[in-house]
């Protein structure tokens, strides 16, 4: 038989070790083995009823919907960053998909130019870029900076940079490092962005999971011409599995639009109809929905505070979550004795180590881009019993660090673990 000949551009790209990491995790957990799971990040908390109750009124919803999506979700979508972010979408400049995933990878796709990220960034961007056969431009950003870019590196970057057109993802509330852009730092970036004809892909999937509490304006406030906003149902309405995001521009991008709207209805068609119209009640702004995630937010804010503060008692250096339901602490004090007890040189040999000895799932730092000797790794903080934890959080006025060691008590066993293994 002749060899099977693949793509060249895919064949050294593995399965992203978020889902691989989750599957493993889960088998180890189906053999009975007790494992902490700080390695993925899925919201734990079920969906809104609301929303469950429109899924089922409309699973009769059989037909093709338009490419660009359902009129009145992308319409529901319009108010609802109105209101909440005051961000003025025109429902014809959104475009609904399966995830914010494959909507960030058709415009990477459709995109012309280099494609800059901060190192840290989450795992999929790189890959999606290498899909199309380019690579990514890193900025490395630094701890004392919060692992945020600062203006001039971004400068630095794109003055060796020969394309005409760039792009820049940035990601606040972040993944993996739980940091957020203020509108300040938002302003300084975008100046550098119009010198260079940088677009930004500002990723808002953990827009509404935002700890610090004041309303942001955001990247498409202040450089609307040039910003592209994805975000979706995934995290903030606790619904990854419905597999609902969108992608929003302004008339300046249309054309971008436009052509988004033809790979569609050449690839997946349309997202199914049933999902849409369950999204329609997701941003409706309904009252009951919106208290709900903003009580499973202050869920997340103390498992994100309760963390952050037993790793900087341990002494991890990290920066303090601001958002979103990562962590990114770094072991760089424990060098010395990680290499000679356990022969821990890379943030690879340290999460494979801790998940072998002390049973802590985590992904390596390298995984997101920094240098595989950094001694780091991302921690997701949602190892708990949604629901149940939810509940409990309603008879409780404040979310005190005994409170998410007793409704959580996995993030308490794998800090001790942690602990332990250091000792
Ligand atoms: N961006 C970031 C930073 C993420 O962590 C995720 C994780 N799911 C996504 C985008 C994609 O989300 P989804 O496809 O579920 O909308
Ligand atoms: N975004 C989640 C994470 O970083 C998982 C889902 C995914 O990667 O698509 O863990």
């Amino acid at each position: 038989m002749e060899e099977l000949l693949l793509n060249k551009d895919i064949i050294e790209l593995k399965e992203s070790s978020t889902l691989w990491l989750n599957t493993l995790v889960k088998e180890m957990r189906q053999k009975g083995e007790c494992v902490y799971h700080l390695g993925f990040g899925q919201s734990p908390f079920p969906v809104h009823p609301k929303i469950v109750e429109a899924l089922r009124e409309s699973s009769h919803e059989k037909d093709y919907l338009p490419t660009l999506g359902l009129l009145k979700l992308r319409e529901k979508i319009s108010e609802f960053y109105k209101e909440q972010f005051n961000y003025k979408f025109n429902p014809d400049n959104i475009i609904i998909g399966p995830g914010s995933k494959e909507l960030l990878f058709q415009a990477l796709f459709a995109l012309d130019g280099t494609v800059i990220i901060p190192a840290p960034s989450w795992v999929s961007y790189g890959p999606q870029v290498n899909i199309r056969g380019k690579h990514i431009s890193r900025i490395l950003t630094k701890l004392e900076n919060n692992y945020k870019i600062r203006p001039f590196e971004l400068e630095n970057l794109c003055q060796t940079l020969t394309s005409k057109q760039k792009i820049l993802i940035i990601n606040s509330p972040n993944n993996p490092t739980g940091t957020v852009y203020s509108d300040r730092e938002i302003k300084d970036i975008v100046k550098v962005c119009k010198k260079y004809n940088v677009i930004v892909i500002s990723d808002e999937i953990y827009a509404q999971i935002d700890f610090t509490g004041n309303k942001k304006k955001g990247f498409f406030h202040y450089y609307p011409e040039r910003t592209i906003v994805t975000a979706g149902l995934s995290k903030s309405h606790s619904a990854g599995g419905y597999r609902l995001g969108f992608l929003a521009s302004s008339k300046e991008m249309s054309s971008l639009i436009k052509c988004l709207a033809s790979l569609v209805s050449e690839t997946f068609s349309a997202v199914s109809a049933p999902i849409q119209n369950a999204g329609v009640m997701a941003y409706s702004g309904d009252s009951e929905i919106m208290e709900y995630i903003g009580q499973c937010s202050k869920i997340h804010r103390a498992s994100g505070y309760y963390l952050y503060h037993r790793f900087i008692s341990m002494g991890f250096l990290l920066p303090k979550p601001g958002g979103a339901f990562y962590l990114m602490p770094s072991f760089e004090n424990f060098r010395k004795k990680l290499q000679k007890k356990y022969q821990i040189f890379t943030s690879d040999d340290l999460s494979k180590t801790l998940l072998s000895e002390i049973k802590v799932a985590v992904l390596p730092a390298t995984d997101f881009y920094l240098p595989s000797d950094w001694l780091c790794c991302r921690v997701a903080t949602v190892d708990y019993n949604g629901a149940k934890i939810y509940q409990e959080s309603l008879k409780s006025k404040v979310l005190t660090e005994d409170f998410i060691e007793k409704n959580a008590p996995n993030l308490k066993l794998a800090c001790d673990a942690i602990q332990n293994f250091l000792a």
